[in-house]
């Protein structure tokens, strides 16, 4: 390609804007001008491409990424309702149920009039005593 000041031959020019005119320059000639847009070929260059700030920056996305991953502990609507029919069909009052739990009967009564959402621990807890699912599983199968 030609440059358009000085009219050298050149396998690649640079766009360079001078004096709010832009013009296809020569290395040599892009020094007078300010570059609006860089060869294409700079980019596509090995060794030629400067590293920039892309490496530092991942190690803290990925981790954040793994947060992201987990499914997060949805409880299904009728969570409530479900806890009480299986402790029903288990036989057991809300004081034993509490017990099981290690948990105050009131826990249990709150818990079962959905007025307290029981954290993640606890409802692994309910889970593996009632042998119920209070989550919305993750359609995965
Ligand atoms: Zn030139």
């Amino acid at each position: 390609m030609l440059c358009e000041m000085c009219g050298k031959d050149v396998p690649e020019v640079s766009i360079v804007k001078i004096e709010g005119t832009v013009l296809r320059l020569c290395p040599n000639c892009a020094k007078f001008g300010k570059v609006v847009e860089p060869p294409p070929a700079a980019f596509h260059a090995p060794g030629r491409t400067p590293g920039l700030s892309k490496g530092p920056r991942r190690s803290p996305m990925e981790e954040k990424d793994i947060f992201t991953e987990m499914p997060p502990l949805e409880l299904v609507p009728d969570w409530s309702q479900r806890i009480r029919k299986a402790r029903e069909v288990m036989g057991l009052t809300q004081d034993q149920f509490g017990v099981r739990l290690s948990e105050k009967s009131s826990v249990i009564h709150k818990l079962e009039s959905g007025a307290f959402f029981p954290p993640d621990a606890m409802v692994r807890k309910i889970e593996k005593v009632l042998k119920i699912r209070i989550r919305a599983a993750p359609e995965t199968s």
